[in-house]
């Protein structure tokens, strides 16, 4: 039986609150079944919450819970962010910023593509064409195929040239990469059976040859792109590994990870392998990822001799493997700004991130500074130098001066101040070091300023 006199009784209807014009605006922001599971739950907690004797909450109360309700479960909306952790390819954040011709020509499918079809003939045609042949063509590579992730570039590889046959790989490259992608479980999953040589610090061209028997499929060389082993170490160059295919029948596989496809010394940069010279270098496949310093898309690339590329296009992984429209044609857009060294910089925001002079960024962060203390906030700010990383397996040990913006306030934690920034929109993620709030100039993009000057303004008026 109901009880009229039990204030629960009394809480607004969900049909009342829909037709509220507050509710309303907030079904045009959310969808009318997320407001009516918001609009329930409010109301259950209510329910459960109060006690016989306690007042029914007026409406608006009601609606206010609501709002706030949405706007929690909104934070989990794949979004933009702004990134002043200073970590240029930040996995979690999504890895590289697509530069804005990639964006452009994604904004183009809002209406189909000739993804597949030759609009010469217009029969079928060749998916991933063009990127394929920009591929070939930035790295000197007879053919190329594209995946879904690099992870996926190495399975396949394995599972198509060297199924139920040994690949030889050195004990100081048997890496992790994040997410419990770990280089023996890829080799044990594509069939295929791996010898281990060396040592964790060292390994010798000797010690793939006593290695190399008539069961060797291939030999793989992994760069070791997310961590280094300094010191007394060694690790074969791809050039020598080449030269045992003089005497054997083996292929030369390098995963090359982070993709350079120029000589980042070129900017100052250390020294990292590139695509175009494992080619020339003799390596039969060469695979690395989209989303590192290539700069683009998450995919895998594979590039090596044509009568392999072929093989492994024609594994029935392929066609799990393969990649959408979306992901080819940012990959193609990206690949076309290599062309133009002239201009790549400027248009490449990976590169861009990855070469800005400390200069710069100081120059960007006594901007901010002198723009927040004029907005009269109680937060300590200061300019500091300090170091950005590569991040996403890139460049490891390569720490890159920078400047950034030190923020701390006289009421709030580090924690809880970037907590409240995590929630602005857009949501600003930024560094924590000792007792400060820290905004890495080096990754931040055009706009993002007035982003974090308007949060902090916002946080510093409610805090
Ligand atoms: C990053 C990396 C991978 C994995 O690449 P994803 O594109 O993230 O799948 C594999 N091998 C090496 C050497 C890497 O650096």
């Amino acid at each position: 039986m109901t009880d009229p006199t039990d204030p629960r009784q009394h809480l607004p209807a969900v049909s009342v609150l829909l037709e509220e014009p507050t509710v309303q605006a907030l079904i045009a922001q959310h969808t009318r079944p997320v407001v009516l599971d918001a609009i329930r739950s409010v109301l259950d907690g209510y329910r459960a919450a109060m006690g016989p004797n306690d007042a029914p909450p007026d409406t608006a109360a009601v609606i206010a819970a609501i709002a706030s309700a949405l706007s929690e479960a909104e934070l989990d909306r794949l979004r933009p962010v702004v990134n002043a952790t200073g970590i240029i390819l930040h996995t979690g954040l999504g890895r590289a910023v697509l530069p804005g011709a990639a964006v452009k020509a994604l904004a183009g499918l809002d209406r189909c593509c000739n993804l597949q079809i030759d609009l010469e003939t217009g029969l079928r045609g060749k998916r991933n064409y063009t990127s394929e042949r920009l591929l070939c063509r930035l790295t000197g590579a007879e053919a190329a195929v594209i995946v879904n992730n690099n992870a996926a570039a190495t399975l396949l590889i394995l599972a198509a040239l060297c199924q139920d046959r040994e690949v030889v790989v050195s004990r100081g490259q048997l890496i992790e990469i994040g997410g419990s992608f770990r280089l023996p479980d890829c080799v044990h999953q594509s069939g295929a059976k791996l010898v281990e040589v060396g040592t964790t610090n060292k390994t010798h061209l000797r010690d793939y040859e006593q290695a190399v028997t008539e069961r060797t499929a291939a030999v793989m060389r992994v760069n070791p792109s997310n961590y280094r082993i300094v010191g007394f170490s060694k690790q074969v160059p791809i050039g020598e590994l080449v030269t045992l295919k003089r005497k054997h029948n083996i292929l030369v596989i390098d995963d090359l990870g982070c993709g350079a496809l120029v000589n980042l010394e070129r900017y100052g940069l250390p020294h990292e392998p590139t695509v175009p010279d494992s080619i020339a270098a003799g390596a039969d496949v060469v695979c690395f990822s989209g989303d590192k310093l290539i700069g683009g898309p998450q995919a895998g690339i594979i590039v090596g001799k044509k009568e392999l590329i072929q093989r492994i296009r024609k594994h029935p992984l392929m066609r799990m493997l393969r990649v959408d429209k979306l992901t080819d044609m940012a990959l193609e857009q990206t690949l076309r700004l290599f062309l133009e060294p002239e201009t790549l910089v400027e248009k490449h925001p990976t590169l861009r991130m990855l070469t800005t002079p400390p200069e710069t960024l100081k120059r960007a962060a006594v901007r901010l500074k002198n723009r927040l203390q004029k907005t009269g906030c109680s937060f300590a700010v200061r300019v500091a130098e300090d170091e950005s990383e590569v991040g996403g397996g890139s460049l490891p040990a390569t720490p890159l001066k920078t400047y950034v913006l030190a923020v701390s306030s006289p009421r709030l934690s580090p924690d809880a101040l970037s907590a409240l920034l995590r929630k602005n929109e857009p949501p600003i993620i930024a560094r924590i070091a000792h007792d400060e709030v820290l905004f890495d100039m080096r990754t931040l993009l055009p706009g993002d300023e007035k982003h974090i000057l308007d949060a902090l303004k916002h946080v510093a008026s409610e805090a």
